[in-house]
């Protein structure tokens, strides 16, 4: 045989597939050690053939097999190859996303176990004792494990009754589904008419991808549990994605509650060792729910009976990394692959999901309502051009400090959002203009009074802080823009007895710590939440009756083509964390714009409004869903290299624009709007096309200028235009 095998290193030339003779131990999907350029290394079977197509007599063969059962599927190697062809990422790169980072690393599990099975008296020296003893345990027995039974009786004598044919032994795949007799053991709720007519309409459907759009609060989690319950019914698998896993306690424990030791979840507050053992866990089918950010849907799951992509709309979908992989593109795959369906959730769909909806690509599954048709938080508006008018300079209107007062008087709690963006306080220097920046990257540094020190966002680099400008000398420094803190400092004024918790980038060390904060908040511990993007995620607290959107048009006025809707799925999705039980909610949404038509369509709850609003923009001006942006990035931490690389991308490219100029819409190379980025200067070639149809050449002659030092990338659509 002939094994196809991709090794272990992650570059472009050596991104093809080399051949070894294989003995018959190795099968497609296990790793193999094989000889390559005088070394030794590690290699992955793709496939086995008979016969060669080189000269079988020169073939080197594979020197030994890591893995005794392949740890990818059918399935899985399928995949790599068409994400590898899709994005043109070597193989080897693709791979890795399949694999944990331990497993690379050498780490190897038993996927068997050995037993001694009794197989009939036979004749024992009188002096073996030992020998005797396990005999007559094994009588009793029948069947016990190989390594148990040497621990009891030692291994010679356990060998020796082997070699008699007393005993046999008999290799077993290790025990599976062990929480079989879990099943049940947390009831399923009652599903509400909407939810069980979504299902049942789900399930009836011939499209392989859903949508249900439904409002904050309409029961879509409980709809997608009943989902996950019903494939392992059927004794299928499912995977159930999420932003991100681990600011979300609520469902943590609701999982856990309802699936226990079924669901491996698989997020980012895990070391290595114990993102191995789930992944492990889901691989041998002891597992069957793999639940985890985006990452999950690389799981080794086989007969897969649902896949859940819940809040659709996020971001955090598209992979910023290599390969810069579309998440509900690789769920769609494999929903096609296993015939199982896709549902995609959200109370905000992007609007190229929603027209897919609409004009039936995908299922259409609406819930308008919250369960037991609990009303939608009012959203009043205050507008703080009048609140400046009137001397008021904090960053809480009028409106807003009544409802808190109020708020905390009925002893309920509030969050109070402040948008990403809004979150920078850079220094400027009142008498030359100068603006602190990063020494990497070409952005200004913003001010942390809890550390009184600058810090940049981009690298992380903290510099001390000014004490007069290294321009001009001058002293009269000057902080723009509000901060968490300075708002947490405000809101500690204001209301002395609060007890107020902040969560935002600089809180925590890693993941889990934003965990500890929002439990800690949703055991009451305190009374006031403050935070960023973070906090406007599915959370679910019970006793939050009021929201405070301190900024509501920061976003509103980029120049990302998609500004309109960030901001209104930020109003929406974090309105919604208000009045989710008995209590009325509130909402005060504070902006220098009241009469934006977003906001608007957004304070009436206007999905619809806003998408047939939107959706008519952006045919108008050509862009996403009726073109594709598309963006090669070229970056270097020297600048002629740089500089270099892009023009010979540009010709490249530029034959493609002038033999398909109607295809484009935009071309053009310019510098990046962030100009350095952690000491690499960037470049791009921006363009604006019809159709997919010129992607695959695109991504050929645009990668094939990737070289030592110098670092090409396509982005399509980037969530992130900086
Ligand atoms: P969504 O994900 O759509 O925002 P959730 O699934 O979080 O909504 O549900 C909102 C609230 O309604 C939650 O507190 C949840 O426990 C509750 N809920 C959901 N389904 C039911 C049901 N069938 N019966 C009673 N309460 C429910
Ligand atoms: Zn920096």
């Amino acid at each position: 045989m002939t094994a196809e095998v991709i090794v272990d290193i992650a570059n472009s030339e050596v991104d093809r597939i080399f051949e070894y003779r294989a003995a018959e131990n190795v099968s497609a999907g296990c790793r193999v050690k094989v000889p390559f350029g005088g070394r030794v290394v590690d290699g992955f079977v793709m496939r086995l053939k008979e016969g060669s197509d080189f000269d079988a007599s020169k073939l080197k063969s594979v020197l030994s097999v890591v893995d005794e059962v392949p740890v990818l599927n059918r399935e899985c190697l399928l995949l790599v190859e068409r994400i590898s062809a899709r994005y043109r990422c070597p193989k080897a790169l693709v791979l890795r996303l399949f694999l944990p980072s331990e497993l690379r690393r050498g780490a190897v599990r038993e996927l068997f176990k050995n037993y001694a099975v009794f197989a009939g008296e036979g004749e024992l020296s009188s002096r073996a004792k030992m020998q005797a003893a396990a005999l007559s345990f094994m009588r009793e027995m029948r069947r016990f494990g190989y390594t148990e039974l040497c621990a009891k009786f030692g291994g010679s004598a356990v060998a020796a009754l082997v070699k008699k044919g007393v005993l046999k032994v008999e290799k077993e795949r290790v025990a599976r589904a062990p929480y079989a007799g879990m099943e049940g053991a947390a009831p399923e709720r009652t599903l509400t008419p909407a939810q069980r007519e979504t299902v049942e309409k789900i399930d009836r459907s011939s499209e392989t991808v859903q949508l249900i759009h439904g409002v904050t609060g309409s029961g879509k989690t409980e709809i997608y549990l009943t989902l996950i319950a019903k494939a392992l019914r059927a004794g299928k698998s499912a995977i159930f994605l999420v932003p991100e896993i681990s600011l979300t306690p609520q469902m943590l424990s609701q999982l856990r509650a309802r699936f226990g030791g079924r669901a491996a979840i698989l997020h980012s507050g895990l070391s290595a060792g114990e993102k191995f053992d789930e992944w492990w866990r889901l691989r041998t089918g002891e597992a069957k729910i793999a639940v985890g950010a985006r990452s999950a849907v690389f799981a080794p799951l086989e007969n897969i009976g649902v896949i859940i992509l819940d809040e659709e709309h996020d971001t955090s979908y598209v992979s910023e990394s290599n390969p810069r992989y579309s998440t509900v593109e690789i769920a769609r795959l494999r929903a096609e692959y296993n015939g199982c369906k896709l549902v995609l959730g959200s109370a905000t769909p992007s609007v190229e999901t929603y027209l897919k909806a609409k004009t039936g690509e995908y299922g259409l599954n609406e819930l308008p309502e919250r369960i037991n048709r609990r009303p939608m938080p009012e959203i009043l508006i205050a507008d703080m051009r009048r609140e400046v008018r009137r001397g008021n300079n904090s960053a809480f209107s009028a409106v807003l400090r009544d409802e808190l007062a109020d708020c905390l008087a009925a002893g309920r709690q509030a969050i109070i959002f402040l948008n990403r963006r809004g979150f920078a306080q850079s220094v400027i220097c009142r008498e030359c203009g100068y603006v602190a920046k990063c020494e990497s990257c070409d952005v200004s540094l913003t001010y942390h009074s809890e550390e009184n020190c600058l810090k940049c966002h981009y690298c992380g680099a903290q510099y001390r802080m000014l004490t007069a400008c290294p321009e001009c000398g001058g002293v009269h420094l000057n902080y723009t823009g509000t901060g968490t803190q300075k708002v947490v400092g405000e809101l500690r004024k204001m209301y002395p007895s609060a007890r107020i918790l902040r969560m935002d980038n600089d809180t925590t060390s890693g993941k889990e710590g934003h965990y500890k904060i929002l439990k800690a908040f949703s055991e009451r511990q305190a009374d006031i939440l403050v935070g960023t993007q973070m906090i406007a995620k599915g959370h679910d607290f019970p006793a939050v009756t009021l929201v405070g959107i301190l900024d509501a048009d920061m976003s509103l006025h980029f120049s990302d083509y998609r500004s309109g809707e960030r901001t209104f799925q930020l109003v929406t999705q974090v309105s919604g964390r208000s009045g989710r039980a008995e209590e009325q909610g509130k909402v005060v949404l504070q902006t220098y714009d009241p009469e934006n038509y977003i906001l608007r369509f957004a304070v009436d709850y206007d999905y619809k409004g806003f998408f047939e609003h939107e959706i008519s923009l952006r045919k108008a001006t050509n862009f996403p869903p009726f073109a594709r942006i598309v963006r090669v990035m070229v970056s270097s931490e020297e600048e002629p290299k740089a500089l270099e690389t892009l023009k010979e991308v540009w010709f490249s490219l530029k034959e493609l624009f002038d033999a398909h100029t109607g295809e484009f819409l935009f071309f053009n190379k310019m510098k990046a709007p962030v100009k350095r980025i952690q000491n690499k200067y960037r470049y791009q070639v921006l363009m604006r096309l019809r159709s997919d149809a010129l992607l695959p050449e695109i991504y050929a002659r645009s990668l094939a200028h990737s070289a030592r030092g110098v670092s090409v990338y396509v982005e399509e659509n980037p969530v992130n235009m900086s």
